[in-house]
């Protein structure tokens, strides 16, 4: 059976490709992607139907839409890139290069699962670290947005606390504390799913928006209940807060820090990553 280390001791490659297909949150389009090994560190995108053009994602691409996290490449934006970013930086593997026929990264289930498990089905070879690979952190960061707040001190391991506090009933004060590794990562955090709220869906879809969100691809909550139980864990709301995070993190690489976040959010995590 597979086993995932039980620290980011080593980096990681895939030995193989893997195509995944699924609708798109945005278009609600049928998108298409193939995830292969690349000799160089880091993640790289080239679209089908211009090959030769490939682009090393970095973090002052990163755009954030009113959903989802968007990368500009070229004259392009590629959405929703978040959850797979989080599934290559929450295992450790670097080295990739991604294939996109379409405008976005599918969906798939809203969580990161379905992406370690292709990670898995195709086996993990360790490649040279990249330098910010784990990075050592020299000193305390703070960044404030409304009442949301994020913080890091330097720390041996990578270490997660994070709290969310929502008006509805169903989620209310969540707090999960994590010590990060690729197999708690795994275990934890990847298959927890990202969650909506019934208003808010009904707002975005007369607007035209997350054509391709539905009941398979979020967790949704209607004030003091879901609306499409069974959660995978209680506390579902806040790990899919905490995977959301370390895909923000992804593109500067995961700090040797102990991270609080309270009421996170992709705009105050970018804060965080654009400092580090
Ligand atoms: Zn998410």
């Amino acid at each position: 059976m597979f086993s995932w280390p039980s620290n980011y001791d080593d980096c990681f490659t895939i030995s193989g490709s893997i195509t995944r297909e699924g609708v798109g949150l945005h278009s609600g389009e049928k998108t298409k992607i193939r995830i292969k090994p690349y000799d160089y560190e880091g993640y790289y995108v080239s679209f089908s139907d211009t090959p030769n053009k490939i682009y090393k994602l970095d973090q002052s691409l990163i755009g954030n839409t009113m959903l989802c996290t968007a990368i500009k490449l070229g004259k392009r934006n590629l959405y929703t890139i978040e959850h797979l970013l989080s599934s290559f930086a929450g295992c450790g593997i670097t080295y990739i290069h991604i294939e996109v026929d379409g405008k976005e990264i599918p969906l798939l289930d809203g969580s990161a699962i379905q992406w370690v498990k292709a990670f898995e089905e195709v086996g993990i070879k360790k490649v040279p670290k990249p330098i910010n690979f784990m990075k050592e952190i020299n000193e305390s960061k703070m960044f404030t947005q409304n009442d949301s707040v994020i913080s890091l001190i330097p720390a041996k391991q990578i270490k997660i606390i994070s709290t969310i506090d929502f008006k509805y009933e169903a989620i209310g004060v969540q707090t999960y504390t994590i010590e990060l590794t690729p197999r708690n990562y795994v275990n934890m955090i990847a298959p927890a799913r990202t969650f909506g709220f019934k208003d808010q869906f009904e707002e975005l879809n007369e607007l035209g928006l997350i054509k391709g969100g539905n009941l398979d691809n979020a967790l949704v909550c209607d004030g003091d209940k879901w609306i499409n139980p069974p959660l995978r864990f209680a506390n579902e709301p806040i790990r899919h807060k905490i995977l959301d995070l370390i895909g923000d993190l992804a593109l500067v690489g995961l700090p040797k820090a102990q991270i609080m976040v309270y009421k996170g959010s992709h705009s105050l995590n970018a804060l965080l990553a654009s400092s580090l």
